[in-house]
């Protein structure tokens, strides 16, 4: 597979380069030159297979040229470990449940594949591969569960002190071996601050082996096609042909993994896009002017980003052709007033716990239903995180139905390390260098 650059359609690099760069130098995305479909014979049959299967399939029509069948074979299996089970709610709305992972959210796909992938291309000897992620919560976990014990790896993680919930930071910060975390007395911005400016840095570099984790590496972005086909099989199994997926959206790689699985031949009915109020891109959708604005905080926090940074990747696939986007993503936005009767709504209708990210996948699935009546298509909701990662937006009542999942409370038993900085970049950097 060899990748060219959003912002150079002429740039061809390796899929290994791309995965150890993140992002080219002129600032754009990593973007396949050739989208290569599943054989239809696959898709036809795509029920026999199970999630394993499914996801060797995909990496090895991508990355056969890359890596040879028994070791992507063995990654493969290795990452993609755990459950993505559509559950029933009604005759036709299903959620997809992705936070069976080790730190309960969808980015465990991204993750756990990612660090498996460089993992791989470290050649023995080689000098340690330094990864600088800053969090918000839900990231930090992914990539601290995903590299633990990855040999050669280490992680660094920062994230604002006092601001994360308490599963989140015990992913953070009781794990030891080949990760650190260090509290930071400032905000999310200010850990990503700390973390571009160390990326910027010459002695830095000099020194380490530096690379970020980040949701727009291409290695994060392929292991999120495969649950998208995988909830495809399931339905196929309950005799459903037609398939709307709604998937809560802040940075865009969810669905945007979504759309790659559509053009690589899945066949998806429509796809919903679901905002909070950071609705940059349902605007965009409907005007045609793609205006970023600064985030604003809501209940459903890993979604408030007011600058998407998948959405190039998007129109990109789409030759940068809204209408054909417009047919196929619908795009709604909710606050967290309907977030919240939303919650209420899923468990009083169906007794279901959903998260507030989920919960916005709900909301637009359920407005998108009562604009398109005649749709018989399944509808399927994506549900990003298990709801004890937020326990601080729900009411009592349903917070105590909230059941913590055992790969939780055995992190309790665990004691906590972490460093505490101040946002001083030269703070940080003397902590790096003293290593
Ligand atoms: C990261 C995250 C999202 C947003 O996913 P994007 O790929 O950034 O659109 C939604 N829900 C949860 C729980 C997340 O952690």
């Amino acid at each position: 597979m060899k990748l060219y650059s959003t912002n150079n359609k002429d740039l061809r690099v390796s899929f290994q380069e791309a995965v150890f760069n993140s992002m080219p130098q002129d600032k754009g995305l990593y973007m396949p030159v050739e989208i290569l479909q599943l054989e239809q014979e696959f898709i036809d049959n795509i029920e026999k297979y199970s999630l394993p299967e499914i996801a060797y399939k995909i990496a090895s029509t991508l990355l056969k040229d890359e890596i040879p069948a028994a070791d992507l074979k063995a990654l493969v299996e290795e990452a993609a470990n755990f459950d993505a089970p559509v559950v029933k709610l009604d005759e036709e709305t299903f959620v997809l449940e992705l936070f069976h992972g080790p730190s309960l959210a969808f980015k465990d796909f991204g993750a756990r594949f990612m660090s498996r992938i460089m993992a791989y291309f470290l050649k023995d000897g080689e000098q340690l591969l330094d990864v600088l992620v800053a969090t918000s919560g839900d990231t930090g976990g992914a990539v601290a569960l995903g590299f633990l014990g990855v040999p050669n790896t280490r992680v660094t993680i920062l994230f604002p002190k006092g601001k994360v919930s308490e599963v989140q930071r015990l992913q953070l910060t009781t794990n030891g071996k080949n990760i650190r975390a260090i509290a930071v007395d400032g905000t999310f911005d200010d850990c990503q601050a700390l973390v571009k400016q160390a990326f910027a840095d010459v002695e830095l570099n000099a020194k380490f082996r530096l690379t970020s984790a980040n949701s727009i590496n291409i290695a994060r972005l392929i292991p999120q096609t495969f649950y998208y086909f995988n909830a495809y099989a399931q339905l196929k199994r309950q005799g459903f042909k037609d398939v709307v997926f709604s998937v809560p959206s802040g940075n865009f790689g969810n669905i945007g993994a979504g759309l790659l699985a559509y053009k690589m031949g899945l066949p998806v009915h429509q796809f919903i896009a679901a905002t909070n109020a950071n609705d940059t891109v349902p605007r965009f959708l409907e005007s045609g002017i793609y205006e970023t604005k600064p985030s604003v905080q809501t209940y459903a926090n890993a979604m408030d980003v007011g600058a998407p940074s998948n959405w190039v990747r998007i129109m990109n696939l789409f030759n940068d052709d809204r209408n054909a986007i417009q047919e196929l993503v619908k795009a709604y936005s909710f606050t967290d007033e309907e977030t919240l009767s939303g919650i209420n709504e899923v468990f009083e209708q169906f007794n279901y716990v959903a998260c507030p990210h989920t919960a916005i996948a709900y909301l637009a699935t359920k407005t998108y239903t009562e604009e398109n009546p005649g749709d018989k298509s399944a509808k399927v909701f994506l549900s990003t995180a298990h709801a004890c990662k937020f326990p601080e937006v729900f009411p009592v009542d349903i917070l105590k139905k909230i059941q913590l999942p055992t790969q939780v409370e055995s992190l309790k038993n665990n004691p906590e390390l972490y460093d505490e900085l101040g946002k001083d970049f030269e703070e940080f950097k003397g902590y790096l260098l003293e290593e």
